[in-house]
């Protein structure tokens, strides 16, 4: 039978467990013992074994991977200690020098670091392009391309990849792809079932879903997970059993959580672009996205973050961020509880005010990662901050 979304987020797991117990158990141990020598040399010849050591595999591991695969529609699974574990791991075992990968301009600051910087130190040869420019991935390919990664939407203007178009090059020139699905959510984005090989996430953001763990996943094919699986045991980026827990627990509401989030921050967006105080709003489910089109065409809901520019500059965007009350003024998203950060002071710490204008970080910009509370919450808090301004 194939279940819904829904039904895969409490039930997929269990069926590769033969624990009697309804609810997870942790294996909080770091090596699993045999009865003799001979289920020793099993437990340690099987790639991927899951009671042999848990860098190399663990039950409840085991689960999320079954869990993630199944909301991904993949075969399998791997985990890792974080997003940028999943994302390292995946581009380290894909590559090497003398290779060449596509990247978009804009992607999560990490993984950019690692494009930019990173993979050229090893000889690797990187071309990034406009991701909005689908014709720009086809142009950019070289007789050594081997990956090209994408991220959709994209940090800081929520801006989109057309999947599709991407794909059916890639998969006509024999090029893999990859692409980071953290801000959509498999609920709102299923890249495998628009040809990406491999999807990748922090699970640190929707999927853990309440702010209080750090993990990634790689979804893809038995042969990829088997062959990025040995440079995976090698780089070491283990998820703990403890954070897998609370994981898996996080994914068994993810489907609902995402439903109310995709419902708040469409209210919130289109509240938004109403107020006077407001410049302007980037939100893929508003029709002024420049990418609308596409995003209803490619996402089933649009996601909890919602990008927004305040009139005036700095000072004003700061005013409106330490005026609201609900969220939290972090910098995470993805989770039960708004946050808000003023994206501007999150970089200053990093960047030059020179170096956010060329990656158009305006100074009055807004990021809201809207979370579960009641929407007419979050309207009346931001009614009070604007009137502040
Ligand atoms: C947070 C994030 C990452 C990195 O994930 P960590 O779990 O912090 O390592 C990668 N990609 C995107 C889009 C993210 O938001």
């Amino acid at each position: 039978m194939e279940y819904q979304m829904e039904t895969l987020a409490i039930h997929a797991d269990g069926t590769v467990c033969a624990e009697k117990t309804v609810a997870p158990a942790i294996h909080y141990s770091a090596v699993f013992k045999a009865d003799d020598s001979a289920e020793f040399i099993e437990m340690s010849s099987v790639p991927q074994h899951p009671r042999n050591y848990t860098r190399y595999g663990n039950p409840v591991h085991e689960r999320v991977k079954k869990l993630v695969a199944d909301l991904e529609g993949t075969e399998t699974a791997l985990v890792t200690a974080s997003g940028m574990g999943a994302i390292a791991t995946t581009i380290l075992a894909l590559v090497k020098a003398g290779d060449h990968v596509i990247g978009q301009t804009r992607h999560y600051m990490s993984t950019a670091k690692m494009l930019d910087d990173m993979l050229q130190r090893f000889g690797v040869e990187v071309t990034l392009v406009d991701q909005t420019d689908a014709a720009a991935f086809e142009r950019a390919i070289r007789p050594n391309t081997k990956l090209i990664v994408l991220e959709t939407p994209v940090n800081p203007l929520l801006m989109l990849t057309d999947i599709e178009a991407v794909t059916r090059v890639a998969r006509a020139r024999g090029i893999l792809t990859m692409a980071d699905n953290t801000f959509a959510s498999p609920i709102n984005l299923r890249p495998h079932t628009l040809g990406v090989d491999i999807v990748v996430h922090s699970a640190t953001k929707y999927l853990g879903g309440h702010h209080d763990m750090t993990g990634g996943v790689i979804c893809c094919s038995k042969a990829l997970a088997e062959d990025i699986w040995h440079t995976h045991i090698t780089l070491g980026s283990v998820l703990s059993p403890m954070d897998a827990w609370l994981l898996l627990r996080g994914m068994r509401t993810l489907p609902m959580r995402i439903e109310r989030i995709n419902a708040n921050a469409l209210e919130l967006a289109a509240f938004l672009e109403q107020q006077p105080q407001i410049e302007r709003v980037y939100y893929p489910g508003l029709a002024s996205h420049p990418q609308h089109a596409l995003a209803c065409r490619q996402m089933k809901g649009f996601g909890g973050v919602v990008a927004f520019g305040v009139k005036g500059g700095y000072a004003e965007a700061e005013r409106l961020v330490s005026a609201l009350k609900v969220p939290h003024n972090a910098g995470n998203l993805g989770g039960v509880d708004s946050l808000v950060i003023h994206t501007a002071a999150m970089w200053a710490g990093t960047m030059s005010a020179a170096q956010m204008a060329a990656a158009d970080i305006p100074v009055n910009f807004i990021r809201y990662s809207v979370g579960i509370e009641h929407i007419d919450d979050l309207k009346a808090d931001l009614l009070q901050a604007l009137a502040t301004l």
